[in-house]
């Protein structure tokens, strides 16, 4: 690798050191530890953009993956917040912006018929699948290889790469995320390869009719944003109303992103239940399960559980309101997209000055890069292709302040106000130039 004028990360390296000894890898999720001399620790985020400890500004397009959706410490957001404070917190007792917030979503997304809330993207899954399980009286699931759901146990599997026989009509054996999940686990859950229509049918004549759900992220916000195919999201759809199967929409990332109606709402398919976090709220801590009233009512007492002390906590809940009141009133999802989409463009007259072949995944407000004339179609394509020119060009740009996901796997998450400052895309195209001139 060229060797590039350094960027200064004196206090951030030290930061590291000091934080070695309290917090395990220094920092306080494994994902943002970026090796010894690499770990930024940042001061403060504004719009668009990230200020580190020794003062680097970045354009940050990792947005906290994907919350920042108005960008950070949006004032608008921030003064309703302020307002939510004064409510006083939690109280083991409901309020009633609860119902304001719930009515805006099952306005936005008509899928949502009857909401809770919880507090993070986990928690709303875990709710999603207890729901499902509630609901059908059946305990197994059907994860799709590339998505993420989560940290809890039943969401932490992957398939066997070994196993990628794809000529063979066999399940592949599931692998955990790492270690600490049991095992036993796993002889609940299944999975399958995303746009591969014949595994899914088979999938669900060996074992629908013991499948509780199906969990799907149709655009794959932790695998590059592969998309699934529309034709493949319907069969989903079909397969789980022909079975008696909850079919799961994780929106964690794409939901109030995409659209208003999220990736369902542009598919046009509905789910039975769904799941909502990220830009909820924008950066504040909030998720939502929202889904099919019969199957909602399944909340109870003496059905599926849910609570949480924290869950519907005013100051969130206040940031949700006026989150969800910009984004279904006002123009930011557009200028959101035609950011993603100018940028995508200034990259790819950069990358095809140098006739360098690249394609795109997934939507302008959160899209992946890939190198290669066809983009992958699911997480075998991906993950048996050569990421080592993003890889590579992703480091370079954290030296020259652009912060992306350090490797591929994380897409491009845009904000608004990335699209309201110009100087956002001007220094992103200009580090890309420098950076991919270096990887060359
Ligand atoms: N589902 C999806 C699709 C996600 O992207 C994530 C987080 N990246 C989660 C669930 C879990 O959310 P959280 O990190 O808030 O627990």
């Amino acid at each position: 690798m060229t060797a590039l004028p350094k960027r200064n990360l004196d206090k951030s390296n030290a930061q590291f050191q000091r934080a070695l000894k309290r917090l395990p890898l220094g920092v306080s999720s494994t994902f943002r530890y970026w090796g010894d001399d690499r770990t930024i620790y940042v001061h403060h985020g504004k719009g668009g953009r990230t200020w580190d400890i020794d003062g680097n500004n970045y354009v940050d397009y990792r947005l906290g993956y994907g919350p920042a959706i108005l960008g950070y410490a949006d004032d608008r957001v921030d003064a309703a917040a302020s307002k939510g404070m004064e409510v006083g917190g939690v109280f083991a007792l409901s309020t009633e912006r609860e119902l304001i917030v719930a009515d805006r979503i099952s306005r936005m997304v008509p899928a949502a018929e009857l909401v809770r809330f919880s507090n993070s993207g986990t928690e709303a899954v875990m709710a999603a699948l207890r729901l499902a399980r509630a609901y059908t009286g059946r305990e197994q699931y059907l994860l799709v290889e590339g998505g993420y759901h989560g940290l809890f146990d039943a969401a932490m599997w992957m398939s066997n790469m070994d196993e990628w026989d794809l000529g063979s009509n066999q399940d592949p054996e599931l692998v955990p995320y790492g270690k600490g999940i049991p095992p036993t686990v796993k002889q609940l859950a299944h999975i399958t390869p995303m746009n591969n229509y014949e595994r899914l049918e088979d999938m669900f004549k060996k074992h629908g009719d013991k499948l509780a759900a199906m969990l799907i992220e149709p655009i794959q916000g932790n695998c590059c944003s592969i998309m699934a195919e529309v034709e493949y999201v319907r069969l989903a759809r079909e397969l789980c109303t022909k079975y008696g199967v909850m079919l799961i929409i994780d929106e964690v990332k794409s939901g109030f992103r995409v659209g208003k109606s999220g990736i369902q709402g542009l598919m046009g398919v509905t789910p039975d239940i769904t799941t909502f976090a990220k830009a909820v709220a924008n950066g504040y801590p909030i998720s939502v399960v929202a889904g099919r009233e019969e199957v909602m009512r399944h909340f109870r007492y003496g059905g599926a559980s849910h609570g949480g002390t924290y869950t519907a906590h005013s100051v969130s809940l206040a940031a949700a309101e006026e989150t969800l009141r910009i984004l279904d009133e006002t123009d930011a999802l557009e200028t959101i997209a035609n950011y993603g989409e100018s940028l995508k463009a200034g990259i790819s007259k950069i990358l095809d000055a140098r006739n360098i072949v690249h394609s795109y995944t997934g939507h302008p407000s959160m899209f992946g890069l890939f190198f290669a004339e066809t983009p992958p179609n699911n997480y075998r394509a991906w993950k048996t292709s050569d990421y080592s020119f993003y890889d590579t060009m992703a480091h370079y740009l954290h030296d020259l302040n652009i912060i992306v996901e350090p490797d591929s796997r994380e897409p491009w998450f845009i904000c608004e106000a990335h699209g309201k400052d110009p100087s956002c895309l001007t220094d992103t195209l200009n580090a890309v130039e420098r950076a991919v001139d270096l990887v060359l």
